[in-house]
């Protein structure tokens, strides 16, 4: 066996066939269930997971058998052909077929993005339940431990073929939904490029196929993960990107149940082809490592996240990521360098207003909008969609400047809802309201409504936005469009 920083290399006897365990999958339920682990049993099924009760209730309504009475059915072990994927699982048809068709959508979503195609079947293994798989069954020796305890990993094969290194994706996953599709874009990365990315990379796009896994735009995280991104210590893009190896603790605990299995064997005179290191290796103590990764995991996608749905950096942000997928030598900092303030801005105001359904495409921040002082303006009218964050007025205000102001129009807050003007509904939902960016912050919104004047709390650059949850602003519309008065206006109205 060698060991080497790619984690953990079985070396096959007679064949130049490597295995390197090149990602931990350590997904939500494994890591957010305190429950014991069973041997044998599935990880920790989440309540959208088939739970082992409800197999084992369906496989003995399948076998009616007398003969089989005493003995645990089990579900049978079949093979599904598309064409990017060679699943084995242990799943219904049905289930297993819609796990499939999920497998390629994920796929035409990571081949457009990244722009080059798949190489060859990704073979998966996709366990509902350990139990109704043998040693033999599942090839890698720790795919016990990668399926039940850590949730899904991507085992690479390198083979040399002649002058070149062929890299064979192998996915070992629970079925869980969404672990196979975050392992199926390592394997991608792997078969395409023959890398994957620095960790936090990896694990972030890996797990926007998890979070996003129908191709939604809108966040949709388990509510303990939202709250672990709100109230957690919030870590900044530095500490993100500059992680180093966050599933470092993890690979070195499953490299050591391997070591401390092969060392067993040996000792009892066991030998040829180990055989699968049993679940019941997985000790509680294997749980905080997952979920330290898992904390990492989720700050990635949040970066990930907003790079890939902001078009101010979604290209840049592309770009970088093929740097790293083609061996470039890419660095975050340097890609992101004339923009480093905006983006820390826009990363702050995700994470402040970020809730189930948070859009960050219709929250982008508008940098290239100009802005006029008092003394330059003229009169200024600014558009208002009901659908976003907060927009450019186009009107820079001095601290104590009174500005009076009109908007006309109507928007609704959803697709049924009433007409309203910008004063909004009782409550104050739908009402026009304000804030001043200045030197990359922004103040604490302020009121507006339809019509009225209001008095500068500080100096800056005015935006404005139709209160609504910052979750449900997808389903709005309508446009109010908003007239400042002129410093003439002005100057006339208080003269009369
Ligand atoms: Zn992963």
């Amino acid at each position: 066996m060698k060991f080497n920083r790619k984690g953990i290399h079985v070396r096959r006897s007679g064949s130049n066939v490597r295995f390197g365990l090149c990602c931990l999958a350590a997904l939500a339920a494994a890591a957010e269930c305190s429950a014991p682990l069973q041997a044998q049993t599935a990880a920790c099924p989440t309540p959208a997971a088939h739970s082992p009760d409800e197999t084992a209730a369906a496989s003995a309504a399948d076998d009616a058998s007398p003969a089989n009475n005493s003995l645990a059915a089990k579900a049978p072990i079949a093979e599904y052909r598309s064409k990017h994927f060679l699943v084995r699982t242990d799943l219904a048809k049905d289930r297993a077929d819609a796990l499939v068709e999920r497998l390629e959508a994920t796929l035409r979503i990571v081949e457009k993005y990244w722009g080059r195609p798949s190489r060859g079947r990704i073979e998966c293994y996709v366990v509902d339940d350990l139990a109704n798989w043998s040693d033999d069954a599942l090839p890698h020796p720790l795919a016990r431990v990668l399926v039940g305890g850590v949730g899904g990993a991507t085992v690479v094969r390198s083979q040399r073929e002649g002058k070149r290194i062929k890299h064979k994706p192998e996915v070992y996953a629970s079925a869980r939904p969404g672990v196979a599709e975050h392992e199926s874009v390592h394997a991608y990365c792997t078969s395409a490029f023959g890398a994957t990315g620095p960790d936090w990379y990896r694990e972030g796009m890996a797990d926007r196929a998890y979070y996003h896994r129908h191709g939604e735009r809108d966040v949709q995280l388990p509510p303990d993960t939202m709250a672990s991104l709100k109230q957690g210590k919030r870590r900044t893009l530095h500490e993100i990107v500059n992680r180093g190896r966050i599933t470092g603790e993890l690979s070195q605990s499953v490299d050591k149940l391997l070591a401390e299995h092969e060392a067993d064997r040996q000792i009892q005179g066991l030998s040829g082809e180990a055989k699968n290191v049993p679940l019941e290796a997985w000790r509680p103590e294997h749980e905080q490592d997952v979920k330290t990764a898992r904390e990492s995991y989720l700050w990635s996608w949040a970066l990930c996240h907003l790079l890939c749905e902001n078009p101010n950096y979604a290209p840049r942000f592309r770009a970088l990521g093929l740097g790293y997928l083609t061996g470039q030598s890419a660095k975050f900092e340097q890609a992101f360098d004339a923009v480093s303030r905006e983006m820390s801005f826009e990363y702050d105001l995700f994470l402040q207003h970020v809730e189930q359904g948070y859009r960050v495409d219709l929250c982008v921040w508008d940098w290239n909008k100009s802005f006029l002082s008092a003394a330059e303006r003229t009169a200024i009218v600014a558009s208002v969609s009901a659908a976003r964050g907060y927009q450019p007025s186009g009107l820079k205000v001095r601290a104590g400047e009174r500005i009076a102001y009109a908007a006309s129009g109507a928007w609704t807050l959803d697709a049924e809802g009433d007409a309203l003007s910008a004063d909004g509904a009782a409550g104050g939902r739908g009402r026009l309201v304000g804030a001043l960016f200045d030197e990359f912050k922004l103040s604490e919104p302020f009121e507006l409504g339809a019509r009225g004047a209001f008095t500068a709390p500080a100096a800056g650059k005015l935006y404005l936005r139709c209160r609504d949850d910052w979750g449900s602003l997808a389903d709005n519309r309508g446009v109010v469009s908003v007239r400042f008065s002129t410093p003439e206006e002005r100057q006339e109205s208080s003269d009369r």
